[in-house]
C-alpha cells in the first residue's frame, strides 16, 4: 500500500467516507498528510471516491483570484489561501517601505 507521509491510502479514503463535512474532511486530510487539498482530491477521484457535489457547500469563490477553494469559515470576505499569503506579504513590504521612508526622512530633517 502506497502511502502519503506515512498515511495510507486506505486510512485516507475510510476516513473521508466517514466524515460528515466532506469540504472540511479534505483540508484535514491535506494538513494529515502535509500534502493539499489537490493532492487529496486527486487521491478520492483516483478511488472513485469523490463527488463534487460532496463538498459544494464548502466552495467559495475567491474574489482575488477567482478559483473555488474549499473555505475553512464562511465568514469574512473570499479569499484563497494564496491569495491571503500573498497580501500578507504585500502589507508587509508596505510597512517595511514605510518605515525606511520614515526613517529617510527623519535623517534628512536633522
Ligand atoms: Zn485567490
Amino acid at each position: 500500500m502506497i502511502s502519503q507521509n506515512g498515511v495510507d491510502y486506505e486510512q485516507i479514503l475510510r476516513l473521508y467516507r466517514i466524515a460528515e463535512n466532506k469540504g472540511e474532511q479534505i483540508l484535514i486530510l491535506a494538513e494529515l498528510t502535509a500534502s493539499d487539498e489537490e493532492t487529496i482530491i486527486e487521491v478520492l477521484k483516483d478511488h472513485g471516491v469523490f463527488n463534487p457535489e460532496d463538498i459544494a457547500d464548502s466552495l467559495r469563490t475567491c474574489t482575488g483570484c477567482g478559483r473555488k477553494y474549499i473555505a475553512r469559515d464562511r465568514r469574512g470576505r473570499a479569499v484563497c489561501p494564496q491569495c491571503a499569503f500573498r497580501r500578507r506579504k504585500q502589507r508587509e513590504n508596505e510597512k517595511k517601505k514605510k518605515k525606511r521612508e520614515e526613517k529617510r526622512r527623519q535623517e534628512d530633517g536633522r
